[in-house]
C-alpha cells in the first residue's frame, strides 16, 4: 500500500480521490492529516500551473508522493469562463451556491443560447525526489436552467455531462466518477503509477 498525499484543504475533493482510488492499492492522506494548514496561492496561467504550485508547496514539507488536482469549468459561451476562476467566481469568501447563482445569471444573459461547457482537471504529481508529471482528464456536458440534487460539491449541481439527462449531483458518486474529468485524470496517474510495479523505488510508505 502505497500512501499519497493530495495537496487540497477541499474535503469534497479528499473524498472523491479516496473513492476513484478504491481498489488500488494506494491511500490518499488530506492536509489536515499532515498538519499543513498554510492557504495555496494559486498565482498559475493555466491549470498545469496550478496544480504544479500546489503540489510543490506541499512536497517542500513532505517526504511522500503529492498530488494536486486544478480543475475548472469552462462554458462555451462565456469564452471558457469560469475556467481558470472557478474557485472565485462570485468573489473572495462567497459560497459555491453564490458561484453557480453568478454562472446562470452570466448564462442567461449571454447573447448564444448555447449551454456546452466542459470541466478540465489537471492533475499532478510530485515525487520525494522533485519528479514531476502531469495527467489530464476532460469532461464535456452543458449548463441546466436550475441547480438540481445535492451529491458533489461545487458546480455538479448545475452540470449535466453528455450523454444523461442528470446533474452529477443527481448521479452516485460511483456514476460519476466513472465518467468525470477527475475520474479519468487519476485513473490515468493511478494506472501508470501501478503498472511501474507497484510505484517507483523508494515509494514505499
Ligand atoms: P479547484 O480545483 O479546487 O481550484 O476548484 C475550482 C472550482 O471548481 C471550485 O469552485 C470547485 O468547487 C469547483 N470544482 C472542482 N472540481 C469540481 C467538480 O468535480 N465538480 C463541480 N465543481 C468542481
Amino acid at each position: 500500500m502505497k500512501t499519497l498525499i493530495l495537496a487540497s484543504h477541499n474535503l469534497g475533493k479528499l473524498e472523491e480521490f479516496r473513492a476513484i482510488a478504491g481498489d488500488y492499492p494506494v491511500r490518499f492522506l488530506g492536509l489536515v492529516d499532515i498538519g499543513f494548514d498554510q492557504d495555496i496561492d494559486e498565482t498559475g496561467s493555466s491549470f498545469d500551473e496550478n496544480a504544479l504550485i500546489k503540489a510543490m508547496a506541499v512536497h517542500r514539507k513532505a517526504s511522500e508522493i503529492v498530488v494536486a488536482d486544478d480543475t475548472g469549468l469552462c462554458v462555451d459561451a462565456l469564452n471558457g469562463a469560469p475556467g481558470l476562476y472557478s474557485a472565485r467566481y462570485a468573489g473572495e469568501g462567497k459560497s459555491g451556491v453564490d458561484r453557480m447563482e453568478r454562472l446562470l445569471k452570466e448564462l442567461d444573459s449571454a447573447e448564444s443560447p448555447d449551454r456546452s461547457a466542459a470541466f478540465h482537471c489537471s492533475l499532478a504529481v510530485v515525487y520525494p525526489d522533485g519528479r514531476q508529471e502531469l495527467y489530464h482528464g476532460l469532461c464535456r456536458g452543458s449548463i441546466t436552467r436550475t441547480p438540481r440534487g445535492d451529491n458533489g460539491f461545487g458546480y455538479d449541481p448545475v452540470f449535466v455531462p453528455d450523454g444523461e439527462r442528470r446533474t452529477f449531483a443527481e448521479m452516485s458518486g460511483e456514476e460519476k466518477h466513472a465518467i468525470s474529468h477527475r475520474g479519468l485524470a487519476v485513473r490515468a496517474f493511478l494506472d501508470a503509477f501501478i503498472d511501474e510495479e507497484g510505484g517507483p523505488p523508494g515509494s514505499d510508505q
